[in-house]
């Protein structure tokens, strides 16, 4: 059995043909997780509770350019309403999202951490870069977890990704987060137009070596009016599953996100097939979203994010036979 611990390793698996890859490195990352995590589906709520955002990123539907999506900015207490309402259903953790807003003003974002905290939330949050100082004040407030993606190890690619931030920035606020107290949550997009497999390789070793909680990574979805969707289409499913196999292997106790496409594009990460692949390879946590429909389909960092509940996890959860843990 090939264990993936340096490039080499990892090339080798993200090189090997599908069918052999499914019957010995995938199914050892699901053995691991069976028999070191209890095959627990982890199950978390999630409220993006403002979508603007200042920056230009070139892959995003939220991308301050992008004039074609209905923009919104909850306040804090409706905020804390559905962090009530999702704790009522069971949720025990909540991931809050917003893009990068100066205007929602950072004692409001404290506030609002504190009183989610209140209600009895494990808290994952992504809201961007911060200074050090900021990153204390969140993880003082409540946050437990905070999720700032590297989305390429490789910095010049970064740096055209992210016109409005440096890699070098990008690693200094990582480095903050954990000088923070928070647990870090970072990963890579998967196949993005011109990333090479040794790139891709380079990327799962950052992710070891930044000891992260949480994988969010998903294959490179392109969104409309985007200006890298010019440049390429959809990531390789196969090559993300490959990567998801790789980290739980290499990193038995994080959680990876379950909520990945399938073949059918139209379902964006709700498609059953393709988030019980990625259970089938590893992957432990799916989302709900807390905010009405109308609001969180313009949360749309990918296209076609198609709004998911508990009912949804639940069937997953049947579908795979795990247990789902809140
Ligand atoms: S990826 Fe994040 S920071 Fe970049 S444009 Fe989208 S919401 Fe803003």
């Amino acid at each position: 059995m090939i264990k993936p611990y340096d490039k080499e390793d990892i090339l080798q698996i993200l090189q090997m043909p599908d069918e052999e890859f499914r019957g010995t490195v995938m199914a050892e990352a699901k053995r691991i997780h069976r028999e070191q995590n209890d095959n627990t589906l982890r199950a978390v709520a999630m409220l993006g509770f403002d979508n603007i955002c200042k920056n230009q990123c070139l892959y995003c539907g939220m991308r301050a350019g992008n004039n074609t999506i209905q923009r919104y900015r909850i306040d804090s207490a409706t905020v804390v309403k559905s962090a009530q309402a999702a704790y009522r259903l069971g949720f025990r953790r909540i991931f809050l999202i917003s893009g990068e807003d100066p205007k929602y003003g950072f004692d409001n974002l404290l506030t609002m951490t504190e009183q989610v905290k209140k209600v009895g939330f494990w808290i994952s949050m992504a809201c961007g870069e911060f200074s050090l100082d900021q990153y204390r004040a969140l993880h003082e407030a409540g946050v437990d977890e905070y999720v700032l993606k590297f989305e390429t190890s490789n910095p010049q690619t970064f740096d055209r990704l992210k016109p409005n931030t440096t890699f070098a920035k990008r690693m200094k606020c990582i480095e903050w987060v954990r000088e923070s107290g928070m647990q870090l949550a970072s990963g890579n997009i998967v196949d993005y137009p011109g990333q090479t497999l040794e790139e891709q390789a380079e990327d799962i070793l950052l992710m070891k070596k930044l000891q992260i909680s949480w994988a969010p990574v998903i294959p490179y979805l392109p969104a409309k009016n985007t200006p890298l969707a010019q440049e390429g289409g959809r990531g390789s499913l196969e090559k993300n599953l490959k990567e998801i196999a790789i980290l739980r292997i290499m990193m038995p106790g994080i959680n990876i996100t379950a909520q990945q496409p399938g073949e059918n594009s139209a379902q964006g990460l709700a498609d059953e097939e393709g988030n019980l692949n990625a259970l089938e390879a590893g992957a432990n946590m799916l989302f709900a979203d807390m905010l009405p429909d109308t609001l969180a389909k313009n949360f749309s960092v990918v296209d076609n994010r198609i709004t998911l509940g508990l009912e949804h996890i639940q069937k997953m959860a049947g579908l795979s036979g795990m247990k789902i843990e809140y």
